[in-house]
């Protein structure tokens, strides 16, 4: 639901306070836009039905941090739930509030876990589910109080999680846990590290006979379903990643960026483009300069040699991505008019290839511009 008319609303109130009326605070006025990101709500419900069945009788959760994964939580989290979702994870406390409009907070477990007293107390104030990955945060969390929580076992990848050597400590037994993760370092990759995580998190995770457990990642889940166990965690192929190739041609793309034509020139051979002058016209050429940059995560490694779609057709980058702007060879397209609309090319594991980015920041870093539709 669009609720721009309220959000107006609210900034006139504060503007009041310190500003005189002007006409943008009028309540009924719409703000433009110059770019869009099309969210695909069927495709992301696929998606998510689509792994739960790929993840055998374990059940699939989702995977909602950074902003579930920059396409915007709050829709995610709304589709995902009708779709079925009943377990979410984010990375940091502070991205609980926007999503208990939309499902409890005993639905979301905070994969960081609490660092200090008062990362444990508002967990337990709100009824979120902490992942514990250290003593030290299982003292906390007893010292808060304690409850239910989820205990992240790191099974090689020593970046976050209790070791395994660890698990039989009087501090974790005392948590008693009802969800025991671990995280997949390289199931993107075929590699032994995956099946000697797999042996580990089995060993370990044995300690817990009455934790539901959960492994696998979205590659994770391509994997099989011996890495399923009891849950799985996808996000990237949520949001239209293919981390495997097992999963190719079946997840749907969810996410497609829009940007509008700011201004159409024609440039004469030997005319320049862009900051450094990269680009010289080899002849004459009409270019259009689109509101999209490296601000709205646009890097510049998806300049020279990517494009943005007219009509299915791509039209070539011409020098460099500015931070609000870039300039393409709009040559072929006889009917494109200021104001128009262009696709920016979103098909994550081809940018993926094509710009040396990965599919997980193409989608993280896309800017805070974009109108969400
Ligand atoms: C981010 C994350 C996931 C989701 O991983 P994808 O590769 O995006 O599917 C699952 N589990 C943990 C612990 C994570 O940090």
């Amino acid at each position: 639901m669009w609720r721009g008319g309220a959000c107006l609303r609210a900034r006139r109130v504060i503007l009041k306070k310190s500003m005189p009326e002007t006409a943008d605070s009028s309540p009924s006025l719409n703000v433009p836009d110059a770019l869009r990101l099309r969210i695909d709500r069927d495709a992301l419900s696929h998606n998510w039905r689509l792994l739960d069945e790929m993840s055998g009788a374990a059940q699939a959760g989702a995977a909602v941090k950074a902003d579930a994964y920059g396409l915007g939580a709050e829709l995610a989290v709304q589709v995902l739930r009708d779709a079925g979702t009943q377990q979410f994870f984010v990375a940091h406390w502070r991205e609980i509030p926007p999503l208990l409009a939309h499902i409890p907070a005993s639905a979301i477990a905070v994969l960081h876990g609490p660092a200090n007293s008062a990362q444990a107390e508002y967990a337990r104030a709100i009824g979120a589910r902490p992942v514990i990955n250290s003593l030290h945060q299982a003292r906390l969390w007893q010292a808060a109080g304690g409850g239910t929580c989820a205990l992240m076992i790191d099974t090689g990848m020593n970046r976050l999680g209790v070791e395994p050597a660890l698990v039989t400590a009087p501090e974790i037994a005392a948590l008693k846990p009802d969800l025991v993760l671990s995280h997949l370092a390289s199931a993107d990759e075929d590699v032994p590290q995956t099946a000697a995580q797999l042996s580990l998190f089995r060993a370990a995770s044995a300690e817990f006979p009455n934790a539901r457990r959960s492994l696998a990642n979205s590659a994770g889940i391509a994997l099989g379903p011996d890495y399923a166990f009891d849950l799985t965690r996808p996000g990237l192929a949520l949001y239209g990643g293919t981390p495997r190739a097992e999963l190719a041609g079946l997840i749907r793309q969810v996410a497609v960026p829009q940007v509008e034509v700011l201004q159409i020139r024609q440039l004469a051979a030997g005319d320049k483009v862009g900051y450094n002058a990269i680009f010289t016209a080899p002849h004459a050429l009409k270019a259009a300069t689109v509101a999209i940059g490296y601000a709205d995560g646009f890097l510049r490694s998806r300049g020279p040699g990517g494009g943005l779609l007219h009509q299915g057709v791509a039209l070539p980058i011409i020098g460099r991505v500015s931070m609000d702007m870039v300039v393409v060879d709009c040559s072929m397209a006889d009917d494109l008019h200021e104001g128009d609309w262009l696709d920016v090319p979103f098909d994550l594991p081809r940018i993926a290839e094509a710009s040396t980015l990965t599919q997980y920041e193409l989608l993280t870093t896309l800017g805070r511009r974009f109108t969400r539709v």
